[in-house]
């Protein structure tokens, strides 16, 4: 197994993905633990992984419906907000 084969064929993206066959699995490890270039870009490649996974996880993205409640609320919060710098005003003689 070489380095443009194993670009060739994507088989990072599929090594983690757990997609390999044994075989091919195998030779690759072979591969890539004695190539600093190949063994970098699984480090890079699976940190990338893990990056994008902790992400979805932590900001789940609400469903449609969702963003009308929270328009709602943030226009409430805008108006509550201009009521009472009104009425500090007010109380501070200023209007
Ligand atoms: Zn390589």
């Amino acid at each position: 197994m070489t380095c443009n084969e194993i670009r060739a064929r994507d088989l990072v993206e599929q090594y983690l993905r757990g997609q390999l066959p044994t075989d091919d699995s195998s030779t690759f490890e072979i591969h890539y633990f004695d190539c600093a270039r190949c063994f970098a870009e699984v480090e890079t490649t699976r940190h990338a992984h893990t990056t994008a996974r902790r992400n979805r996880r932590r900001e789940p993205i609400p469903p449609a419906k969702d963003w009308l409640l929270i328009m709602a609320k943030v226009a409430v919060a805008g108006a509550v907000g201009v009521i009472g710098a009104m009425i500090w005003q007010y109380s501070a003689g200023l209007i």
